[in-house]
């Protein structure tokens, strides 16, 4: 009976292509003689490489899983096995996505991030910005073939379009042949005689251009939004990739965000906290242009008694929350402000009033875990 392959590699028996080449890269690393020195590391080595020679090959696999073994029928020992790729050897070590054939000269382009610097307001609300954006796109004068008016791209002669090279390396496992993209032709199998000026045979080339984009109601720092195709233009002409605005809020001056909580801070006078009143507060929407005039400030009620460090909530004075229904509050801190500049007439009364309170002398308790208002406007903020 054969070694249990799948065993030897520490795969599930439905393992993957992938799942298997990744445990045998893993363990030929691990057991190459090259690099272990034990005893045992050739053959440990040997054992893996022959696991996956047996299950990364689809028919063999399937007479295993019968319960035969694919390896006793003379379909070739290790070593000698006829079809088994050792550039996935080579792959192990040296990471080399071994190609077979040549490579297309068009692949897809690479993905482009901008960051987008916006106003808490443009974030809270939307806003639709024009932005510069600065990417390769298609060459126009060879339509992204990167030859030159009516050329056609040749057979390399060195590869002769094979795409790569063969190299044959002795090795105490026998000849290991490898193969590595054609220096001449840089794997794409054809070269170009005549160039595209304009690009110079890379069938792409920079450009700026305008792009209006929308910025949803909502966002916050950091906010990924993805325009699929703005990206850049592939080499060869290929498909562009994606563009992505990471969104920078700008600070507010008087507003500060988490999540779909605004919070201020308004400073009251001593009698006024005392007394209680209504203050009327801008809101976030007197920052926005076109606003309606009665949406630019609310109206906040402090009761009689409100404490300096006190946070007040003003319901759906919030920001808008990102695809969904619905506005976060706005909390508001009261500082109350003690004065510290009072004439006579002023004194007079607040001594007066002192006497009335009994507050001439007044007794004073240490607080415990007294935070103090600067302390509570950062718990505020946590
Ligand atoms: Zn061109
Ligand atoms: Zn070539």
């Amino acid at each position: 009976m054969a070694q249990d392959y799948y065993a030897t590699l520490g795969v599930d028996r439905d393992a993957t292509a992938e799942q298997l080449k990744k445990a045998y890269r893993k363990l030929a690393r691990q057991y190459h003689p090259d690099v272990n020195d034990a005893p045992d590391a050739s053959e440990k080595f040997k054992e893996v490489t022959l696991a996956y020679e047996v299950l990364s090959d689809p028919q063999k696999r399937a007479v295993f899983d019968r319960g035969g073994d694919p390896m006793s029928s003379g379909g070739g020992g290790f070593g000698g096995g006829q079809g088994f790729n050792f550039d996935d050897i080579m792959d192990a070590f040296f990471g080399q996505n071994a190609q077979r054939g040549p490579r297309p000269r068009q692949q897809r382009g690479q993905d482009a991030l901008l960051r987008l610097n916006v106003d808490l307001a443009e974030a809270a609300f939307g806003v639709t910005h024009e932005i510069k954006v600065d990417t390769a796109v298609t060459c126009t004068t060879c339509e992204g073939s990167g030859a030159a008016n009516g050329s056609q791209p040749e057979t390399c002669r060195t590869c002769h379009g094979h795409g790569d090279v063969q190299h044959v390396q002795r090795s105490l496992l026998g000849d290991i042949r490898t193969s590595r993209p054609c220096p001449t032709c840089h794997g794409f199998g054809t070269v170009i005689p005549d160039p595209c000026p304009e690009c110079n045979g890379e069938g792409r080339v920079r450009s700026r251009r305008s792009i209006s984009v929308t910025i949803p109601a909502g966002v916050d720092q950091g906010t990924r939004i993805q325009l699929s195709g703005e990206g850049e233009v592939g080499p060869g002409g290929g498909p562009a990739g994606d563009l992505y605005l990471e969104i920078n809020v700008a600070r507010h001056p008087m507003f500060q965000r988490k999540g779909d909580q605004l919070f201020c801070q308004v400073t009251l006078p001593m009698t006024a906290a005392a007394l209680g009143t209504q203050i009327d507060l801008p809101t976030l929407e007197a920052d926005v242009p076109d606003s309606d005039e009665d949406t630019r400030t609310v109206r906040l009620e402090v009761a009689p008694g409100t404490q300096s460090g006190d946070t007040l909530t003003i319901k759906g004075q919030g920001v808008p929350r990102l695809r969904g229904a619905g506005r976060g509050d706005l909390k508001v801190q009261v500082v109350v402000e003690t004065p510290t500049r009072i004439d006579d007439q002023q004194r007079a009364l607040l001594e007066e009033l002192a006497q009335l309170r009994d507050e001439e002398r007044p007794e004073t308790l240490m607080a415990t875990n007294h935070k103090g208002v600067f302390g509570k406007i950062k718990d505020a903020f946590k």
